[in-house]
């Protein structure tokens, strides 16, 4: 009856945790809640989450509870015989085992590993120490306790993972990495106002590439994606934090400076230019020259008070730019 009364309330602890962290829409939160149900659930023993950072595979320890922190804030995929071997691993309290390496000392009272996997990709760990590593019998099912609730973590991880990649694909463009024109949208009219609160200059720039077609036409569509990717990094690189890059168009660009008055634009901007006039092309041999780009800048307040209006006016001075001979900046003049 004792033991069927405590599966019972661990079934709920377990649900509970699941209710919760599908309602966490950032991954933060989850670690939260995961920190702070874990602790409840493993009557205060020591264990440790970690997840997996798809772009290089390290592992970053997220969440811990009960007592001590054996666990490294960073390891490697390598470091885990679970991970390894895609299954759960185990070192018994007199130490019976190969230890893990992603622990700073080797935990008294054993360990116990689960990996964290998601139709073969592995998104993280879940890690157990000290007498609840154990499956002797004598002692709760803490294994089958850290497998429910495995089963939680990984299905908000991997549910977090695909909002986080919806979002970024829903902002960004895919080919430089650069905001999108949807998110320039919520983004311009928000610093817009900001500005005129704070009374703060805010300049735009509008970039496009001078006879970019030529380059298509001469060395092919994948020469001018090079050139638009080489162009988002430089503008990546370029740019301070606070400034925003986005890709407008095909080969256009508009460049967000708040805090940036007229004269700090125009120098950020000529650096830009002189930029991408450095970029090597790639196989060019002299069938195409350097690539070149026309600005137009338009400021806030002196040129239009609205993102509509700013921007009209920044392609403006874009067109005088083209029609003055390209490879030039221009600042609208009425
Ligand atoms: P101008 O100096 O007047 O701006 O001349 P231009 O050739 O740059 O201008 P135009 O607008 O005629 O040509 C832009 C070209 O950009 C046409 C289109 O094929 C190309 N383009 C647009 N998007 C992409 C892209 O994603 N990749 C590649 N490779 N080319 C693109
Ligand atoms: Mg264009
Ligand atoms: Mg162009």
């Amino acid at each position: 009856v004792t033991a069927l009364k405590e599966s019972d309330v661990e079934m709920q602890a377990i649900n509970r945790i699941n209710e919760l962290l599908q309602t966490c829409t950032v991954k933060e939160e989850a670690y939260k809640v995961i920190t702070l149900m874990a602790g409840d659930l493993f009557d205060l023993r020591p264990g440790a989450v970690a997840i997996v950072h798809p772009e290089d595979q390290h592992l970053e320890t997220v969440s811990r509870w009960g007592g001590e922190a054996q666990m490294e804030a960073i390891f490697k995929m390598q470091d885990c015989w679970a991970i390894r071997r895609g299954q759960p691993h185990e070192v018994s309290g007199s130490g019976d085992g190969l230890p893990c390496t992603h622990f700073s000392t080797q935990p008294d009272g054993g360990t116990y590993c689960l990996p964290l996997t998601v139709q073969g990709e592995t998104l993280g760990l879940l890690t157990l120490t000290g007498k609840s590593a154990q499956a002797d019998g004598t002692e709760r099912n803490y294994h089958a306790l850290a497998q429910s609730m495995g089963e939680a973590v990984k299905l908000s991880l991997s549910n977090l993972r695909l909002r986080e990649k919806l979002k970024e694909q829903a902002t960004h463009d895919s080919l430089t990495g650069l905001f999108n024109i949807r998110y320039l949208d919520e983004y311009l009219p928000r610093e817009l106002h900001r500005a005129a609160r704070a009374e703060s200059p805010l300049c735009i720039a509008m970039l496009d590439l001078d006879h970019f077609k030529q380059l298509n036409d001469t060395l092919g569509h994948h020469a001018g994606d090079g050139m638009l990717r080489d162009v988002g990094a430089l503008l990546s690189e370029t740019l301070r934090q606070s400034d925003m890059a986005i890709r407008y168009g095909g080969e256009e660009f508009l460049v967000v400076l708040p805090d940036s008055s007229l004269a700090d634009t125009m120098q950020c901007v000529e650096q830009i230019r002189t930029g991408i006039s450095a970029i090597v092309i790639p196989e060019a041999n002299d069938r195409v020259g350097q690539m070149t780009v026309s600005v137009g800048i338009a400021m806030a307040g002196e040129h239009g008070t609205t993102a509509r209006e700013l921007i009209r006016a920044a392609d403006n001075a874009l067109y005088s730019a083209k029609q003055g001979g390209r490879d030039r900046v221009v600042v609208y003049s009425g």
